[in-house]
């Protein structure tokens, strides 16, 4: 398929040089792993509290899942378990741009879950009834009203999910955004640190070592994204997590047929605030098997079981990748942290010419809209696909936030909230105890309620 002229708009966000610390703090209050959008809100919402927080990023700050997502800010479709997180992330995102003084490209264009039959439908009208204790603007809409939402479709839909309230932001913009204003706030952020492990005393964390020395503290966030279950492990914590490769392209601007995010059974697709689109396949699920498959298969049963009809199972390079990985390392020596400062993954060429097959067939005035950029990210889910939130492991003061399961981006500012609010032990109006790691060690049912 024909990728334009090569603009890195997007790509821009982890392909430039690695900026390396000159120096790093020798102490902090709370050291904070990774700087996808996670981290960042985190430390944003710490320094504004007046907290000495030190964020550590082994790459670029948002080079992995945080720049490459499509941008939707949604509040449908959630397991109800996320939805207080996700209804203050939506309040904080209306007056991010105002609160830091740059653009992150947010806008409330609405969000459309679009619908090909009757099961679909009522999915729709199942999910209002779960979620009906909260005061939600969604609503289940019929053909008409959905074709003055969107025009040009050739699909006969029959309606759709429509919440008018949800939103959109630019995903390269986004995080660097907010990590710039946190160091206004007082935060410190490093990148090319990446944190090799963590030391303790007395049973409680003593310091981070990164591979440029030690920094003192007693309480460590680990919000590495993909990175989080190899590093848990290495200190004899199990968490389950998998990774699937999202193949995502971005249109020239072109006419506008929607003002937000439209989904449907062929096509993900988001206006962006620069009259483009960001478009990926609707229903691909690409898993390389790895070790890991196989170690937590058991506890990702029911969300495989869930997604089967569009899970494509890749066995190569990834599986002998990972076994190749050692489990623990030397905290003297490079890590595999190091080696791999940013995980960019190739786009699928299968899935980029599915992409712009059904984005023809669906709109086919789209047909000679150019696709100026496509890119590759690595979603990383937890096997109910929310994430997990909390302190853990035998060391007291090691918390870990992960998981976000392919919607971590919209609910991201939301959860920086809350977690600043957990590691400083001040009242949190949001409850983070469904969200805690050994509900998938202590028998409770383990039951998706939403898609990845
Ligand atoms: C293709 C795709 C589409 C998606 N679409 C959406 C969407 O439309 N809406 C939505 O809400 N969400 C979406 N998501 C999900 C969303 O992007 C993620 O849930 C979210 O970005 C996760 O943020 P994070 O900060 O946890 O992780 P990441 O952004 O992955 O950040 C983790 C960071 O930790 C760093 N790190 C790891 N180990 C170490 C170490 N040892 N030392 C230092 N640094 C380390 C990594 O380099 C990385 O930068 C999508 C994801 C993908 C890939």
């Amino acid at each position: 398929m024909n990728i334009g002229n090569g603009e890195k708009m997007v790509a821009g966000t982890w392909s430039g040089p690695f900026q390396v610390p000159a120096s790093i703090p020798d102490r902090a209050d709370i050291v904070i792993i990774g700087g996808g959008i996670i981290g960042v809100s985190t430390a944003w919402f710490l320094a504004r509290r007046g907290v000495d927080v030190v964020l550590c990023e082994k790459g670029h700050i948002a080079g992995e899942q945080s720049s490459r997502n499509w941008g939707w800010v949604r509040q449908q479709g959630r397991d109800p378990r996320e939805l207080p997180m996700m209804i203050e992330s939506m309040r904080i995102f209306r007056e991010l741009e105002n609160e830091i003084g740059e653009s992150v490209g947010f806008s409330q264009g609405g969000c459309l879950f679009a619908a090909r039959d009757e099961k679909q439908l009522s999915s729709y009208h199942e999910w209002l009834k779960l979620v009906s204790d909260y005061d939600l603007d969604t609503r289940v809409i019929d053909a008409n009203e959905l074709g003055r939402l969107v025009s040009g479709a050739s699909v006969k839909w029959l309606g759709a999910m429509y919440t008018p309230s949800d939103g959109r932001a630019e995903p390269h913009k986004a995080a660097p955004a907010i990590a710039r204003a946190a160091i206004r706030s007082g935060a410190t952020i490093l990148t090319s640190c990446a944190v090799r492990g963590i030391e303790s005393s007395a049973g409680t964390v003593s310091a981070v070592i990164t591979e440029h020395g030690p920094i003192r503290t007693s309480v460590v966030l680990c919000a590495a994204g993909a990175w989080t279950s190899m590093f848990c492990r290495s200190l004899g914590i199990a968490v389950p997590q998998l990774n699937v490769r999202g193949t995502v392209a971005r249109t020239a601007p072109t006419e506008k047929i929607l003002t937000g995010n439209l989904f449907d059974r062929r096509l993900g697709m988001r206006l962006r605030d620069d009259g483009g689109y960001t478009v990926a396949h609707g229903s691909v699920l690409d898993h390389g098997l790895t070790p890991s498959t196989f170690r937590y298969a058991f506890k990702f049963l029911p969300a495989l079981m869930k997604e089967y009809k569009v899970l494509r199972l890749r066995f190569g390079k990834d599986f002998f990748d990972e076994l190749a990985t050692p489990k623990k390392w030397a905290l003297d020596k490079e890590s595999p942290f190091e080696k791999s400062r940013v995980l960019n993954p190739d786009p699928s060429p299968g899935i980029l010419k599915g992409i712009r097959r059904n984005l023809d067939a669906v709109f086919p005035h789209m047909a000679g809209v150019e696709i100026v950029e496509a890119w590759a990210g690595i979603v990383e889910t937890s096997p109910d696909v929310v994430p997990m939130i909390g302190e853990v492991g035998d060391v007291s003061g090691f918390h870990i936030a992960t998981g976000f399961s392919g919607h971590g981006f919209g609910i991201g500012p939301g959860a920086g909230k809350a977690l600043a609010a957990m590691l400083t032990g001040d009242d949190n109006s949001i409850d983070l105890t469904p969200f805690r790691l050994s509900r998938f060690f202590d028998g409770s049912p383990i039951r998706p309620m939403s898609a990845i």
